[in-house]
């Protein structure tokens, strides 16, 4: 069924939803997103997710031509116009059409469009079984250059490290920072198990700083887990009892193999479990 979309200021059909050649988000990578969930009609964390936007966004200058209040309310109704249950919400803000230049002052207002489709899941047994991911070897962006907080269209570095997972048979990569500590996977972020403590490394090392991460973190703390941040080498990991990740589309997904390393005892650890299952509860509203 052809989806309806935001784009601009209003719901079309997906075939008229459409952007220039012009656009800076297209030429350039220059723009902002979110990737948002929906479980059982509501938007998870949406609050969360549009404060992120906006803060991104006023790191790069961006103004987003629309209020808080409306682009919520646009959301919402994207959702509602394409009977969406359970999904995925991509919210994008390109600078919008200029000049053939860099110069982003050129284009005179940002676009929006908005996108709630179903979502595209791991298998049920990669969860049950856990994920073997590599190390890459392409370096997280320098967060003194593209800072990791600004979730911007550019993904070409996490694409690069994307390739190299691709290219191993697995699904995700370890991203590490120019100083060798763990930055993130290309799509999510890391956590590991030690001795009962739970380790992820601090928005520093150059990741983003993702909303799961922080859900995740407060329920961890919650059940009165230890929660340390902490910068890991891929040592660290190697020697962990547990290493998950976190992210809006994986949500917590335990990791067996690293660089063809077991990690704990080859499965994923009851930790990585409990966090699972009280994140399920928590995003189906079964549990605050
Ligand atoms: N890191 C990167 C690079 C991401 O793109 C994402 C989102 N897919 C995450 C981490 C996880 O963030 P969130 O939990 O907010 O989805």
């Amino acid at each position: 069924m052809a989806l309806k979309i935001w784009l601009g200021d209003k719901l079309v059909d997906e075939q008229d939803a459409r952007i220039s050649v012009f656009d800076h988000g297209l030429l350039y990578g220059d723009g902002v997103f979110e990737g948002i969930r929906i479980y059982n009609k509501k938007i998870f964390e949406f609050e969360a997710h549009i404060t992120r936007l906006y803060n991104s966004a006023k790191g790069i200058r961006l103004d987003i031509p629309m209020s808080r209040e409306k682009l919520m309310e646009a959301t919402q109704k994207t959702v509602e116009a394409n009977g969406v249950i359970d999904g995925y919400i991509r919210l994008v803000v390109t600078r919008g059409v200029g000049s053939l230049g860099l110069n982003p002052f050129t284009c005179e207002t940002a676009m929006v469009f908005i996108i709630a489709d179903n979502i595209q899941l791991y298998p049920q047994e990669l969860y049950e079984k856990g994920m073997k991911i590599i190390s890459a070897t392409t370096v997280r962006n320098h967060p003194l250059a593209i800072p990791p907080q600004v979730k911007s269209l550019n993904y070409l570095n996490n694409i690069l490290a994307k390739i190299e997972a691709l290219d191993s048979n697995v699904p995700e990569a370890i991203m590490y920072n120019h100083e060798g500590y763990v930055a993130e996977a290309t799509g999510d972020n890391v956590f590991t198990v030690r001795k009962g403590v739970v380790y992820t490394p601090p928005a520093e090392a150059g990741g983003l700083e993702g909303i799961t991460r922080e859900v995740v973190i407060r329920l961890a703390k919650k059940e009165g887990m230890e929660v340390v941040e902490k910068n890991l080498t891929r040592f660290d990991l190697y020697i962990s009892d547990e290493v998950f990740l976190t992210g809006t589309a994986a949500e917590v997904i335990g990791i067996v193999e690293i660089d063809g390393r077991i990690i704990g005892d080859g499965k994923p650890g009851p930790v990585t479990k409990h966090l699972r299952d009280k994140f399920f509860r928590y995003a189906h509203g079964k549990e605050k």
